[in-house]
């Protein structure tokens, strides 16, 4: 895990001079420096790592964004965006001599076009708010974090955020069509378009997911789906974790592309009855849900295989929603298990790893002994579909030795993911945290040509700095693990 951007010492002078340079063109209220003011904006979700910004601005208007980031170019200082803050990565953790550039009032729907099936807003706008403005007329967007009643789409684009239903209907790459946006010089870009191709490189696709590296995004262009006419969970019980992660491989060689497909372990369903009640066993070791969607012929087919499935493999228990309130209410668990661990700890670190599916219960039992070796609990939730693991490391953060254990414990799970053949981040990005793991995944010679990309964008290196890639010199400096010159020892896997 990477430690917090050094704290820098606020120089009064600069800052004045920052924030006079802003209150040129910006309004008063739309520049704040004191530090009661840009206080709240110190860290993410990730709040392990803070740093008070020098600046705050809040543009409302493309032209507000595009006269910040020509100052701050003009003037060598660094800017980071920031959605609504809910990133778990420490993506928008901001510089302290920088300005943190907050795009929440970039809130309007500018186009909705329900024959054409698409959505045009702007990046402020909620992941949740969509769906609800397309309600009225059968459409929806997919990608559906579990942060979605927060969460901006403009965050959801730098991030590439997944959620439940990602499995059938693919990540925020393949819902959007189009990103506009600046530059940190100041110059509008404009990728995608809104058909399904668009002329020249992919420049879209290398947008979205880019942590706030390359552009700021002012308007976004999304797919919305026709809502399905019906839906159901079985929601499935197993007395071993391992079997519980044979089933989720067994379904999908099944030939079952499911709406959603989780997993819970036991510590993880026990936080959650207490706080939701959502009707979860709690004798078994880990208990999936799994959604069926479309027609409801379809919908009840599919149940019915994926039924027999997990009965194959050992299922203990089996129950199917019997209706929409019970199907959300298996759901609402699931949903809230970030925050229903919250209430059982100070603090909890979620982690963000991907494996081939069939390691799951290898991997499982790596987090245990893991648990044992640095004394934490960690409960474990998963969008098991995609093999996508987010542990839940517990611990009380005002004790910087539990920090300091919570972060090795953090990174030997991300290498055993690499390990298996899996990757660093499945959906939350690399921001600060994941940044030394980075070189584990990754050859010199790969992370050179992220840095070229991020050159033609950004020659300064002044938007969100010390974010996504390592430098070389880091790498270096952290063991050139690199996982061509041989995964690193504790990681279990022999060298090659
Ligand atoms: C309880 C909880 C549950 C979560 N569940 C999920 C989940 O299921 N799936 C998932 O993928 N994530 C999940 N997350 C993580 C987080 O919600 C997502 O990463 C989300 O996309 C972040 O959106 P945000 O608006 O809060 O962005 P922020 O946290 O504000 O920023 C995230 C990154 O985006 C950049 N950014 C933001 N806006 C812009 C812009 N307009 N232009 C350029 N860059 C920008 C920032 O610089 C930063 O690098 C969860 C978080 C929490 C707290």
């Amino acid at each position: 895990m990477g430690e917090a951007l050094p704290a820098a010492r606020v120089d009064a002078a600069r800052q004045r001079a920052v924030a006079q340079a802003l209150r040129a063109f910006l309004p008063e209220r739309a520049v704040l420096w004191q530090e009661e003011d840009t206080r709240p904006y110190e860290c993410d979700g990730l709040t392990a790592y803070r740093n008070v910004p020098m600046v705050v601005a809040l543009p409302e208007t493309e032209e507000q964004v595009q006269r910040i980031l020509r100052t701050c170019q003009s003037m060598g200082v660094p800017v980071v965006p920031r959605g609504a803050g809910t990133g778990l990565s420490g993506g928008a953790l901001p510089p302290g001599d920088g300005v943190l550039l907050s795009m929440a009032k970039f809130m309007r729907l500018l186009r909705l076009d329900p024959v054409g099936r698409i959505a045009v807003v702007q990046p402020g706008v909620r992941n949740a708010a969509i769906s609800d403005i397309a309600a009225p007329f059968g459409l929806y967007y997919a990608p559906d974090p579990s942060s979605q009643i927060a969460c901006s789409i403009g965050g959801n684009v730098a991030e590439n955020s997944g959620g439940v239903h990602c499995l059938k209907y693919g990540l925020t790459v393949h819902n959007v069509l189009r990103v506009r946006g600046y530059a940190m010089d100041g110059e509008p870009l404009d990728f995608g378009g809104e058909s399904l191709d668009a002329p020249g490189l992919d420049l879209l696709a290398l947008s979205i997911g880019s942590e706030g590296m390359l552009m700021v995004a002012t308007e976004i262009t999304v797919k919305l789906l026709p809502t399905p006419e019906a839906a159901q969970v079985v929601m499935a019980s197993f007395d071993d974790v391992g079997k519980a992660g044979d089933a989720v491989a067994a379904v999908i060689a099944a030939g079952i592309i499911p709406a959603g497909l989780e997993m819970m372990d036991r510590p993880a369903t026990h936080a959650v009855e207490q706080f939701v009640g959502a009707g979860y066993d709690l004798e078994a070791a880990a208990i999936l849900l799994c959604e069926a969607d479309g027609m409801p012929e379809e919908v009840e087919e599919e149940i019915a295989k994926v039924k027999e499935v997990f009965t194959r493999a050992g299922a203990t228990r089996l129950k199917v929603s019997r209706d929409e309130a019970e199907r959300l209410r298996f759901w609402s668990g699931r949903k809230a298990a970030f925050p229903a661990v919250g209430r059982i700890s100070p603090d909890y670190y979620c982690m963000d790893g991907t494996i081939p599916r069939k390691h799951v219960g290898e991997v499982l039992g790596f987090i245990g002994e893991m648990e044992k070796k640095y004394g934490l609990r960690c409960p474990n939730v998963f969008h098991a579909g995609d093999g996508n693991l987010h542990p839940l490391i517990l611990f009380d953060a005002n004790d910087p030795e539990q920090l300091r254990r919570t972060e090795a414990f953090a990174a030997e799970v991300l290498e055993k993911c690499v390990a298996v053949g899996g990757t660093i981040t499945g959906e939350h990005g690399v921001g600060v945290e994941k940044i030394d793991q980075m070189c584990v995944q990754f050859s010199e010679a790969e992370l050179a040509a992220f840095h070229a990309v991020k050159r033609v964008f950004d020659p300064h290196g002044l938007l969100n700095p010390g974010k996504g890639v390592p430098t070389l010199a880091r790498c270096a400096e952290f063991g050139r693990r690199h996982v061509r010159a041989g995964v690193p020892a504790h990681a279990g896997l022999p060298r090659f």
